[in-house]
């Protein structure tokens, strides 16, 4: 094994062994503040609440890249410690998403920072796991101007070292349907809401997917209820009865626009109410940055079925991709784990994209 390899090993086990579930980010980030200031300094770290800015390597007139990556995992069960098993690193996290994180840490403490032709940060932060408003990105980036300035974010969610562009957009509405209660013995004497909730239910499963093709890539439009809520005492005749619909919608629209769609969906059936609306991301396929990256050994190319915080960027006018070395099929799972030879051949894709070459257009 390389010395690299067992560094980055020795790294994501150390993240990994600091219990980091949504909301309980500070040991890890006082870990990796911690560990960043001995190698970088601290004037080149700001810590706000529990997530961190680190200005690795600061330049003028030069281009602004980020490597942005979560602390917290979700809550999974696990059967062991975190630990090594040949390949395998096993622990919450270990894909989704501290393999990324370590090949951050690392790549800033191994390159050299004073001939890097670019500005470099890295954007540690809290709570993804959770619900679009908790998530810390967004007031990071609200009070941070400077970070709007950026020419490329890359998020390092688990792909396998797929290269991911644009994000699919995100939104939960409740749709009420009301009915009139009677007693289920004289059913016609009420109205039966889940009956106007499966009509409309009945509607979405009619509904085709709709295909949207942007630079050559196609993002998948779908509309899906998810949960349903309704009825009281089993002997009534329900008046109310509540769906959950997610809709996932492709870049080129705002949120708004796309909730606008399922209301006139929904018209006067139901009343409807917004729960959470996250916008799309473009995938910028043209971009120059984002075209050299795809040229440095990336696990090939394609579009974002799934929203991430690469939308964020993306609504602040900064190009963003996902891409990073976890095992994706490993995220949120009960035992997660992450296979190491992934994690070093990440760590390679990022050193070629900083490193001087002719066709790098960082240079
Ligand atoms: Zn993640």
């Amino acid at each position: 094994m390389t010395d690299i390899a067992h560094a980055l090993r020795d790294t994501l086990l150390a993240l990994t062994r600091i219990p980091s579930p949504i909301g309980e980010e500070a040991e890890l980030c006082d870990h990796v503040e911690g560990r960043l200031t001995r190698s970088l300094g601290g004037e080149a770290i700001t810590r706000f609440h529990d997530s961190l800015i680190v200005h690795a390597a600061a330049r003028n007139d030069a281009p602004k890249i980020a490597l942005v990556g979560h602390l917290d995992t979700v809550r999974t069960q696990h059967d062991g410690p975190p630990r090594i098993e040949g390949n395998l690193l096993y622990g919450a996290g270990a894909a989704d998403m501290k393999s990324g994180l370590a090949i951050m840490i690392e790549l800033v403490e191994r390159l050299d920072l004073d001939a890097l032709p670019c500005d470099l940060t890295l954007i540690f932060y809290e709570r993804e796991e959770g619900p679009f408003e908790e998530n810390r990105l967004g007031p990071i980036l609200d009070t941070h101007p400077e970070l709007h300035e950026l020419d490329l974010a890359i998020c390092l969610e688990p792909s396998d070292n797929q290269m991911q562009l644009g994000a699919m957009g995100s939104i939960h509405a409740t749709l009420t349907f009301l009915g009139r209660t009677a007693h289920s013995a004289r059913p016609w004497q009420g109205d039966n809401a889940l009956y106007k909730a499966a009509n409309f239910i009945r509607e979405l499963e009619q509904r085709e997917p709709h295909d949207v093709e942007l630079d050559g890539y196609l993002f998948r439009e779908v509309m899906t209820p998810t949960i349903v809520h309704g009825g009281g005492p089993r002997n009534v005749v329900p008046g109310q009865a509540e769906v959950n619909v997610n809709y996932r919608f492709a870049p080129g629209r705002t949120a708004e626009e796309a909730y606008a769609e399922l209301r006139e969906l929904a018209g006067d059936q139901c009343k409807i109410q917004a729960t959470d609306l996250s916008p799309a991301g473009h995938p910028h396929a043209g971009d120059r940055f984002i075209q050299h990256l795809m040229r440095c050994g990336v696990n090939g190319v394609r579009s974002k079925q799934a929203w991430t915080d690469v939308a964020r960027f993306d609504a602040i006018g900064v190009p963003g991709v996902n891409l990073g070395p976890g095992t994706a099929a490993q995220a949120h799972q009960p035992n997660e784990y992450t296979e190491l030879d992934h994690v070093f051949d990440g760590y390679g894709i990022f050193e070629r994209f900083f490193a001087r070459s002719e066709d790098n257009p960082l240079y």
